[in-house]
């Protein structure tokens, strides 16, 4: 069956079936592929897989049915309405690197384009599974973040840039009070 892209869901590698708390950092297209294999999938289940190092690396055609997210939306399995999207490393200890981060960025801005989604089509695996992926360290919306300036921090920064245009004025302005003084006091003598 085709898959429609409807959503971007967003997983990481997360722990070991033995361990839980594992480091799956390392883990890369090859390895991913090889554990799904083993699990009977054919190949590996998602769509793109970013490495440690930044590297985006394709791991089915975005037509292609995914083996990721089997919950339903509206009746559908999400593994033919979306793309899986898995970033190696296990995000309910650690953050992904900042390679892997500018990677998702631009693989995320480039999709939405692509078939013309909503940034709140960005969801982690969490969002329709019992699990904690894309990992407890991250937010609902940290992915998504990734693609929109978040109202707060631009609040923040229309503050703040109209704080330092108050001071250059408040500066101006001591400047010319004080010449005006002097004048004054000019006139006094
Ligand atoms: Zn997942």
């Amino acid at each position: 069956m085709v898959n429609t892209v409807r959503y971007l869901i967003i997983h990481h590698t997360g722990g070991t079936e033995k361990n839980p708390l594992a480091d799956t950092s390392h883990h890369t297209l090859e390895i991913i592929h090889e554990y799904h294999r083993s699990l009977g999938w054919g190949k590996v289940g998602y769509h793109y897989v970013i490495e440690k190092d930044g590297k985006l690396r394709q791991g089915r055609l975005d037509t292609e049915q995914g083996s990721h997210c089997n919950q339903q939306e509206n009746g559908i399995s999400m593994n033919l309405q979306s793309l899986g999207i898995v970033i190696a490393g296990n995000f309910d200890f650690s953050f992904p690197t900042q390679a892997q981060e500018a990677t998702l960025k631009k693989l995320l801005q480039e999709k939405l384009k692509q078939y013309n989604l909503s940034p709140s089509k960005i969801l982690p695996h969490r969002h329709w599974a019992p699990k904690t992926c894309y990992g407890r360290k991250l937010s609902e919306d940290w992915a998504r973040n990734l693609v929109i300036s978040t109202p707060v921090q631009s609040e923040v920064q229309i503050q703040l840039n109209q704080c330092v245009v108050d001071k250059i004025i408040l500066e101006k302005k001591v400047l010319w009070y004080n010449s005006l003084l002097e004048s004054i006091k000019s006139l006094i003598r």
